[in-house]
């Protein structure tokens, strides 16, 4: 008998082509929070994963188009 629990839910990932330029910066810089430094990258997103325990993992990088630091999910 299947246990249904087991049955891994998997939702095919869907890889989108990334597209540089204007959306890719919109996406990837204007629309997202902007830290000054990666530390505090870090800590807002330790804040996140405590009061959205939801959250995905999140690592912060360094932008190439505004200089400071955002917040993207980690594999
Ligand atoms: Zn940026």
């Amino acid at each position: 008998m299947l246990n249904a629990a087991n049955t891994m839910k998997k939702r095919p990932r869907t890889d989108k082509p990334v597209f540089r330029g204007l959306d890719h910066e919109r996406r990837s810089c204007t629309a997202k929070k902007r830290f000054s430094n990666p530390g505090a990258a870090r800590t807002h997103a330790a804040y996140l994963r405590s009061a959205y325990p939801d959250t995905p993992p999140m690592t912060e990088y360094g932008c190439e188009f505004c200089g400071g630091w955002h917040l993207a999910k980690s594999h």
